[in-house]
């Protein structure tokens, strides 16, 4: 079994070691050594990186049936004597997360009387899900009040394997469910649990604690937190971004809730403005294609074809609408370009013809490919389109449906 180096000393970051056994991890070469600084992924805290000789140590487990540290390698190494060195930021970084997990979780007891029921720590999140879904924010304000108020009273942190008569008098937050020795991770008069974790020496090394969000989770909550430098990157990020968005709302950060909302207001007013005038434009346009419209006895029929950045599909159904509303109107629209539009409309009261027969020729005139074509609608109105046309080919084919049109109305 391999010697755990970091159980009596979390701050070893070299050492050597023997190598006692060669093998092979999913085709990657693996060793296991007689004594090691590297943490194996285990009790929710990930493993360590680093290197062994001239190999990079990309992760490190443990195997059940013995217990062995097994260290999986990108390249084979000597031996039988190597030298290992552990990647320290990653280290501290997990130090600092699990020591102020452990505070965490026995703040939030004493303050909300919640319980921690799992913990991970990854490289982005880290989280502890609590045994209650009613916390409210001054609980969970009081717990990180009081854990902060643990880092600054620097207590002293002690990691060991204590003797059955200690361990009686210990009350342990926590036993665990694997047999042997058990270890004890002790934090001032304020916490003992069992736990193979690697921790900080002193309490201040943490540096800050702060939850930064909660959601409920199953029937859990689950408390996202970050310490050290972490937390200072978090908060060095987000301060950014708050005076970024206070300096383009020209306002203190203080005030970009009331100039959000504010805005907000403005864009509803500026959009039921525009749409107001919208309305207003589509009708003089209407107005405008009617009055320039030849009649054809009864009818007028408004024959027109635009290019895709003239007009949207929206205002084409619209113009349509207006236009058909007036009596003895044909309204024969497109939209050119890649996926082309057309709708072909009349007034209800007109004899014909029949709008939908009248798609299907005029899509059969800009594609010949049946997928290309689709559409359908009533007798006085049809929409389709998919195939793409230019704006001449469009109006081309608007023009033959209009001489349709004209035929249908005489032989009504
Ligand atoms: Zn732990």
């Amino acid at each position: 079994m391999t010697e755990r180096l970091y159980y009596t000393d979390a701050y070893i970051t070299t050492f050597t070691a023997r190598v006692v056994e060669r093998l092979n991890a999913d085709g990657r070469p693996a060793v296991v050594l007689d004594r090691s600084a590297f943490y194996p992924t285990s009790g929710g805290q990930p493993h360590d990186t680093g290197r062994l000789d001239g190999a990079v140590v990309g992760e490190v487990l443990v195997r059940e049936a013995d217990g062995a540290v097994i260290h999986v390698l990108d390249g084979e190494i000597g031996g039988p004597e190597v030298s290992g060195a552990i990647d320290w930021a990653r280290r501290f970084d997990h130090m600092q997360h699990h020591t102020g997990q452990h505070i965490l979780t026995r703040a939030f007891i004493e303050t909300a009387n919640a319980h921690t029921l799992s913990f991970h720590l990854g490289s982005e999140d880290v989280t502890i899900d609590l045994n209650r879904t009613d916390l409210r924010p001054a609980e969970i304000d009081a717990a990180e009040d009081l854990a902060n108020a643990l880092v600054t009273r620097d207590l002293p942190v002690r990691a060991w394997f204590p003797s059955e008569a200690e361990i009686a008098a210990l009350a342990l937050r926590k036993t665990p469910e694997v047999a042997g020795a058990l270890r004890v991770v002790r934090i001032g008069d304020f916490d003992a649990t069992a736990c193979g974790g690697t921790h900080v020496a002193r309490t201040g090394e943490i540096g800050l604690i702060k939850v930064q969000r909660t959601e409920k989770y199953k029937d859990m909550t689950r408390v996202e937190f970050r310490c050290g430098g972490r937390a200072l990157r978090d908060y060095r990020e987000k301060n950014g971004l708050l005076l970024g968005l206070a300096g383009a709302l020209t306002t203190g950060y203080r005030e970009i809730g009331a100039a959000l909302d504010k805005l907000q207001a403005e864009n509803r007013q500026l959009r039921a403005d525009l749409k107001a005038a919208r309305q207003i434009v589509l009708e003089a346009e209407a107005d405008r294609l009617w009055a320039a419209a030849p009649e054809h006895g009864r009818a007028r029929i408004v024959t027109q074809a635009w290019a895709a950045a003239e007009r949207d599909a929206g205002e084409l159904r619209q113009l349509a609408s207006r236009l058909t509303a007036r009596p003895g109107s044909v309204a024969l629209l497109g939209i050119a370009g890649e996926k082309s539009q057309v709708i072909l409309a009349r007034s209800a009261e007109l004899p014909g013809p029949d709008m939908v027969a009248l798609l299907g020729d005029v899509l059969g005139d800009l594609s010949a490919e049946a997928g290309a074509r689709r559409g359908g609608g009533r007798p006085d109105f049809a929409q389709g389109g998919g195939a793409s046309a230019s704006p001449e080919r469009l109006a081309a084919a608007l023009e033959r449906a209009a001489a349709a049109v004209r035929a249908a109305l005489e032989s009504a």
